[in-house]
C-alpha cells in the first residue's frame, strides 16, 4: 500500500466494540483484568494504551520501520533514543542541529559521561574524522535547522555500520513523506510530532521508530520505566494530523518553493536557503535521498538584525513564533529565538548569523504570503 493509504488505514480499523471509524480516545489510566493470571495487551496506560498503540503502529509504517514508540515531546523522544548509550560512550552529531538536541547533549549527556563531538553537517568526511574508538552513535539532522544543510544519510550510515555505530536521524523537518532514513541505512528515526506530523500547532509530542529489535527493546523499556508518554488525546490529535500529511507536505513544499524563487531576486535578500533551489549546495543530494524538499525556508537579509526586526514587524500573515510545521505560516529569528540560548561564539561557529530569518511556510494562499513578505521587505 502507498503512503497516504497507510496513513489513513493502518492500525485504525473500525473500533471492534462500536464500529467507530476513527480510533477512540481511550481516556483511561487502567484496564480491568479477566483474572489474576491473565496479562492482557493493555493493563495500565503508561505501559500501553490502544490510542497510543494505533499511533505507534502508524508511525512505524510511515517510516517503513518495524517498531514505533510515541513520547510526550520531541525532546523526550530524543532522550529516549539516547538511552541505548551508556557512560563512557561518545556521540558524533552534525553541528547545525536543533537547539534542544544540543542542550540534551551538553547539559544532560555530558555530565552523565557521554561526550559529543560536532561534525560539519554537509561533509561526510567530517563525521568520519570525529569518530573515536568509543563512538557509539552518529546523530544526523537533515535538512538541518536553520541552514537547511543536507547530510548524506546513506554515506554516513555506511561508515557507522562498518564500525558498529548506531545512526540516528532527526527526521522532523522533512517528515516521512519526504524522507525515510531507515530505507537509507539509518537505525533509529526520531520526530517531534509537534511539527508536521501533528501539523496543526495544537499538540506537543515525539516519536522513535526503528527496525532493530534490540534497540527497540531498550527504548521501549525506557518508555515504560521513565514514563514520558503522551496522553491518549494527544495521540489522537497526531493520528488525525497524519491522515492529511501527504497533501499538507505537498502544499507546504510548493508554496515554499514559490516563495524561495520570488525572494531570490529581491534586492534586500542576500541569500535564500532551500534545498529545492538548484543552486543550493545540497540540491543533488537532497534529490537522491528525499522525495521532496520540504516547507522550511531560511533567508539572510542585507542589513542584519535591524532588517530582521523590520521584516518581522512588517509581516501580517507570518506569526512570530518558535515552532514550525503547522497550517499557519510562522517567522522566527534563529539567533534571537531557537538558538538564543547558545553563546554568540557557538552560534557563529554554527553559521547562525543575526541576519537569518526562518520561515515555516503554512497552507495559506501562496500569492497572499508572497504579497505579505514583499510588503514587509519594502519597509526595510
Ligand atoms: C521542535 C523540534 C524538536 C523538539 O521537539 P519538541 O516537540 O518541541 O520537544 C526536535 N527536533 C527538531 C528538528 C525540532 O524542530
Amino acid at each position: 500500500m502507498q503512503f497516504e493509504t497507510l496513513a489513513i488505514h493502518d492500525g485504525q480499523a473500525p473500533d471492534p466494540l462500536t464500529g467507530a471509524v476513527t480510533v477512540p480516545v481511550y481516556q483511561t489510566s487502567t484496564f480491568g483484568r479477566e483474572s489474576l493470571d491473565s496479562r492482557p495487551e493493555f493493563f495500565y496506560s503508561r505501559i500501553g494504551n490502544p490510542t497510543r498503540a494505533a499511533l505507534e503502529s502508524t508511525l512505524a509504517l510511515l517510516e517503513n520501520g518495524r517498531h514505533g514508540l510515541a513520547f510526550a515531546s520531541g525532546v523526550a523522544a530524543i532522550t529516549a533514543a539516547l538511552q541505548v548509550l551508556k557512560p563512557g560512550d561518545h556521540i558524533v552529531a552534525g553541528c547545525d542541529i536543533y537547539g534542544g538536541s544540543y542542550r540534551i547533549f551538553e547539559q544532560l549527556m555530558r555530565p552523565w559521561g557521554v561526550e559529543t563531538s560536532y561534525a560539519e553537517s554537509e561533509a561526510t568526511g567530517s563525521y568520519e574524522a570525529c569518530i573515536r574508538p568509543n563512538t557509539r552513535m552518529i546523530w544526523i539532522e537533515t535538512p538541518s535547522n536553520p541552514l537547511l544543510q543536507v547530510t548524506d544519510i546513506r554515506a554516513v550510515a555506511r561508515i557507522a555500520r562498518e564500525r558498529g555505530i548506531v545512526t540516528a536521524v532527526d527526521n522532523t523537518f522533512p517528515s516521512p513523506y519526504f524522507q525515510r532514513p531507515l530505507e537509507l541505512g539509518a537505525d533509529i528515526v526520531v520526530h517531534s510530532t509537534t511539527k508536521y506530523l501533528g501539523g496543526h500547532s495544537d499538540v506537543i509530542g515525539g516519536a522513535v521508530v526503528t527496525s532493530d529489535d534490540r534497540l527497540h527493546h531498550t527504548i521501549k523499556n525506557y518508555q515504560a520505566a521513565a514514563g514520558a508518554i503522551p496522553g491518549p488525546w494527544d495521540c489522537w490529535l497526531v493520528l488525525r494530523g497524519l491522515k492529511t500529511l501527504k497533501i499538507r507536505m505537498r502544499e507546504h513544499e510548493a508554496t515554499a518553493l514559490h516563495l524561495a524563487r520570488a525572494l531570490q531576486s529581491h534586492p534586500k535578500v542576500a541569500k535564500v536557503f532551500h534545498p529545492g533551489l538548484p543552486d543550493h549546495p545540497g540540491h543533488e543530494l537532497a534529490k537522491s535521498q528525499m522525495h521532496g524538499f520540504g516547507g522550511m525556508l531560511t533567508i539572510a537579509l542585507d542589513g542584519g538584525l535591524p532588517a530582521v526586526r523590520k521584516l518581522i514587524a512588517g509581516t501580517k500573515l507570518f506569526v512570530l513564533a518558535d515552532s514550525l510545521g503547522g497550517v499557519e505560516s510562522l517567522i522566527a529569528s534563529p539567533a534571537k529565538m531557537t538558538l538564543g540560548a547558545l553563546s554568540p561564539e557557538e552560534r557563529r561557529r554554527r553559521g547562525c548569523t543575526d541576519d537569518l530569518v526562518r520561515l515555516s511556510i503554512g497552507l495559506e494562499n501562496a500569492g497572499d504570503l508572497e504579497e505579505d513578505l514583499m510588503n514587509a521587505l519594502a519597509t526595510i
